[in-house]
C-alpha cells in the first residue's frame, strides 16, 4: 500500500502529526474549534441572508397577489426588490420555469412573472412532479 501524503490542519495549514487519527482534520484542539466557530458563524449569515431575501420576494409577490396582480414584467418585480434567482423550488418546464415561493406559485420567462397563485386560494395549482427541494 503506498504512503498516505502528509495532511495538513484545515486551520493553520500545519503537517498534521504523525500518530494522529487518520481522520483527524485538525492540528489541535484550538485549531478544531477555530474552524468551526468560524464556519458555523459564515453559515449562519449566509442563512439569515437568504431567509430575508426570500422574505421580501415572499412580501412582494403576496402584495401583486392581493392587489389581484398574476403578470409583471421582470423589470419592474426587479424595480420593487424581487430577486428572480431567489425561490424555494424551481422546476423547469417548456418555456418558462414554474416555481414556489413557500405557499405562493408562479411561472417566470424571460420577460416576466405570471401566474402568481397562492396555495390552498382559488384554484389549486396541479401538483409538481419534480418538486425536490420543496419545503
Ligand atoms: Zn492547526
Amino acid at each position: 500500500m503506498e504512503e498516505e501524503p502528509a495532511k495538513h490542519c484545515l486551520e493553520c495549514g500545519d503537517e498534521i502529526a504523525y500518530g494522529k487519527r487518520s481522520d483527524s482534520k485538525f492540528c489541535c484542539e484550538h485549531c478544531r474549534q477555530r474552524w468551526h466557530n468560524r464556519n458555523r458563524n459564515g453559515m449562519y449569515r449566509l442563512k439569515e441572508r437568504y431567509d430575508r431575501i426570500l422574505e421580501k420576494n415572499y412580501q412582494i409577490l403576496l402584495g401583486l397577489f392581493e392587489s389581484q396582480v398574476r403578470s409583471i414584467e421582470r423589470s419592474r418585480i426587479m424595480a420593487m426588490g424581487f430577486r428572480p434567482e431567489f425561490a424555494t423550488t424551481a422546476v423547469h418546464s417548456r418555456s418558462s420555469m414554474l416555481m414556489t415561493c413557500y405557499d405562493i406559485t408562479y411561472r417566470m420567462s424571460e420577460q416576466k412573472i405570471f401566474f402568481i397563485e397562492k396555495r390552498g386560494t382559488r384554484s389549486e395549482p396541479r401538483q409538481e412532479k419534480n418538486a425536490a427541494w420543496d419545503f
